[in-house]
């Protein structure tokens, strides 16, 4: 009996619309660890490689050529250019079955790297007018590096494969150059999934927990990060005769210690966590003279999309009615960051065994995250899963380890393997357990 055979067997007699995974290791699994043992080897030079040569976002371009070179060499259809310097490769199943898409993200960091390593990055450029060094600070480059080694093991198995699988090679997650677009949104706009809709998209991130582990949540995983920004317009008066003018110090202060009961008195926390910050005060020139106005800017970080929109309205809300009954008037801009990074609950159940399988005893519920990741856009098309790759050496505190972004963050090559392995167990799974 064919393989294919047994799969539509086992689906059409599954009582749900899918079946779930189990943690056994089936023939077909064997076969992809046994081609990502094999592809190791180039995975790890294709990381130091990478590694070496950092490029900023939207200037990814000797990186995007040397995935665009092996999706090519593997026979895909590539396409490059994406949203400035992305590159999507689209792998056709030999079987009819689901489209899956899976994504790294490819830009470095203006970081200048301070670890030991014979491939240190030595790469120096400009950053907003500034020379700074260039480093994979938040290891992008172990990202890029596993979704080529995932595309060299899956390109192995095309002809057995009940679906396709998009490889999605992301320029700018960590933020365009001034003036300049990019990254998921982006490359969603210019329509990566308008033709070719995958049915759930796959990402990870490599973090500092324990080389081995596989961390997970269902829900908000990551924040929405957004930035206001508030004028308060008072009425300028001499220090002496307050009741001449409009205070917008006073006024600015009491909105200040307005919002502070947002998150602690009016959001339901039980739900998910939430932050409002104010991070700039500004307002006045010299001590006997109220001035005019004041200027304060802050951040919100939310980790549930409607408690995000709550929570906007409520700091609108406080600031303008705070101001009226100081008889001032405020202006309220909250400009919107990347939205929160939702895990497909559903979808998320489904996978738990699958990563226990792939890490027995190491995959590992997370709490949540107030960073943000633009990994969002993707899971707002689409069921998404957004997991994490310990990187942390075997017997170092993860907790003391240099974090994502520090000069001193490295990531042990032990993680390659079995990034390769998550994303290429749960590809094949989700085509041959979801598949029509
Ligand atoms: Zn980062
Ligand atoms: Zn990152």
């Amino acid at each position: 009996m064919s393989r294919r055979l047994v799969v539509m067997i086992l689906v059409a007699s599954a009582a749900t619309a899918f079946r779930t995974p189990t943690h056994a290791q089936t023939p077909v699994h064997a076969r992809i660890d046994a081609a990502a043992a094999a592809v190791n080897d180039r995975v790890v030079a294709w990381r130091r490689d990478i590694h070496e040569h950092p490029e900023l976002g939207n200037r990814e371009f000797r990186t995007a050529k040397l995935v665009a070179d092996h999706l090519t060499a593997l026979g895909m259809e590539v396409k490059t250019g994406v949203a400035h310097t992305g590159v999507v490769g689209i792998l056709r199943g030999g079987q009819p079955g689901p489209l899956v898409a899976l994504r790294a993200d490819m830009d470095a960091l203006p970081v200048t790297e301070q670890v030991d390593l014979p491939f240190a990055s030595k790469v120096r450029t400009e950053y907003n007018g500034q020379e700074v060094g260039v480093m994979h600070a938040c290891g992008h480059d172990n990202h890029v590096a596993i979704l080529m080694g995932v595309a060299e093991v899956l390109a192995g198995m095309r002809a057995d494969l009940p679906g396709s699988v998009m490889f999605i090679f992301q320029p700018a997650e960590e933020g365009a150059p001034a003036g300049e677009d990019g990254g998921a949104e982006l490359m969603l706009e210019e329509g990566l999934f308008a033709t070719d809709k995958p049915a759930a998209v796959f990402g990870l991130h490599v973090t500092t927990q324990t080389v081995g582990t596989i961390g997970y949540r269902a829900g908000g995983i990551m924040a929405a990060s957004d930035t206001w920004r508030m004028v308060v317009h008072g009425r300028q008066t001499h220090g002496a005769y307050p009741w001449g003018g409009v205070d917008p110090i006073v006024t600015a202060s009491q909105i200040v210690v307005g919002l502070q009961t947002i998150v602690s008195r009016q959001s339901n926390l039980t739900k998910a966590p939430a932050v409002v910050t104010v991070g700039q005060f500004n307002g006045g020139v010299r001590s006997n003279i109220i001035p005019d106005s004041v200027v304060m800017v802050g951040t919100i970080r939310t980790l549930d999309p409607d408690m995000r929109t709550d929570v906007h309205q409520r700091v609108r809300h406080t600031a303008e009615h705070i101001a009226a009954s100081q008889g001032a008037t405020v202006d309220v801009t909250i400009n919107l960051g990347y939205p929160v990074t939702v895990n497909d609950p559903e979808l998320t159940a489904w996978a738990v065994p699958v990563l226990e399988r792939v890490a027995p005893g190491k995959a590992v519920q997370r709490p949540a995250v107030l960073g943000a990741e633009d990994f969002s856009y993707y899971a707002q098309q689409t069921p998404g899963l957004f997991l994490w790759l310990g990187i942390v050496p075997e017997g170092r505190d993860p907790a003391a380890a240099p974090a994502n972004h520090s000069p001193l963050f490295l990531a042990d090559e032990g993680a390659l393997p079995i990034g390769v392995r998550v994303l290429a167990h749960l590809a094949v799974d989700y085509m041959t357990t979801r598949g029509n």
